[in-house]
């Protein structure tokens, strides 16, 4: 597992307010992560500071195993914290050529990324004429330019209708699907549920939770299971298992997600019956789904 971003017992402080408190967490490589937690909780303050737009009190971050200086990091990072400027009487690709110019990269990707974000067809028409969701998309296709190893986003849905609020959720899911890692800061449980594969959920600036996000969601618990050898077959036995309703893969690990109770004495002996003899199994049960719904609902 290659290691993107690295945080060590972070801390931030406005004053009295502790914004970041001790957080530690570690982004790997091709995953989306999401830093789930109610407003004011230290979400955009702690983008702000792995972005060295906000200075920290205290801790460590280093970006791609500290290989880099954090200014060269930066250059192969996309992000967006604000909502960005763009000039309301130039066209999409005379906005993004402009954004090319300041940032002195290539403008050949311009097209590509206007096509990755739904934008393509309407490459010409001036900013002013886009709605909000569109204004969004250009922002992502901008934060794409120079093919970033990680794109950031500070709550991308925000403002938006259903129907701008699908679209930019599938078009990350597409960017994710290409290999390039995401981290997003969102307030919404399901946003995160739909989008990431882990989160970090965080109160009060210190963290809660951090793990799969499978994990966090499934409330009758779950199994991960490992075997050397016939992987394939049982996940198709762990399929028509009555009570398995999701199987998803973790690396190595096999996520048998439960939807009724069922023990890990149980699965094992029914599994041995098939033939199948595991290396590991683990029996999950989470219990913070209601605390996480408790506080992003309490905001
Ligand atoms: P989130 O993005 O999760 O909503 P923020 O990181 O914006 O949370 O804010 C965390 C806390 O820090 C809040 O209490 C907020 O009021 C405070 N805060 C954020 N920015 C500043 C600032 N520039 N000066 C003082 N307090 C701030
Ligand atoms: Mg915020």
């Amino acid at each position: 597992m290659e290691t993107i971003l690295s945080l060590k017992n972070l801390d931030k402080k406005y004053g009295q307010v502790h914004a970041v408190n001790n957080l530690s967490f570690d982004i790997q490589k091709g995953n989306v992560y999401g830093i789930l937690g109610p407003n004011g909780s230290g979400k955009s303050t702690t983008l702000g500071i792995i972005l060295n737009v906000v200075n920290k009190t205290s801790g460590e971050f280093s970006w791609f195993n500290g290989d880099l200086s954090t200014h060269e990091a930066l250059k192969k990072v996309g992000a967006i914290i604000e909502r960005p400027n763009f000039y309301p009487y130039m066209t999409a690709t005379q906005n993004l050529k402009l954004i090319c110019k300041i940032k002195g990269i290539s403008s050949e990707k311009i097209d590509e990324k206007l096509k990755a974000v739904n934008l393509f067809d309407r490459k010409n028409s001036k900013f002013k004429t886009f709605s909000l969701g569109m204004k969004q998309r250009l922002a992502i296709a901008s934060a794409l330019l120079n093919d970033p190893e990680i794109l950031i986003l500070d709550e991308p849905t925000n403002g938006l209708d259903p129907q701008g609020i699908h679209e930019i959720r599938q078009i990350i899911k597409d960017i994710a699907s290409n290999g390039t890692t995401i981290l997003l800061a969102s307030h919404l449980l399901d946003e995160v549920e739909k989008v990431c594969s882990h989160v970090v959920v965080i109160r009060n600036g210190i963290k809660l939770y951090s793990g799969r996000v499978d994990e966090m969601t499934a409330s009758k618990g779950l199994f991960e299971l490992k075997v050397n050898e016939n992987e394939e077959e049982l996940i198709v036995v762990l399929e028509n298992h009555p009570a398995i309703s999701k199987i998803s893969k973790d690396h190595e690990t096999i996520i048998a997600t439960l939807n009724s109770e069922i023990s890990s004495t149980e699965i094992n002996k029914f599994l041995f019956e098939k033939g199948f003899i595991l290396s590991h199994l683990v029996k999950r049960k989470p219990s913070l789904e209601q605390q996480f719904l408790d506080l992003t609902k309490n905001k």
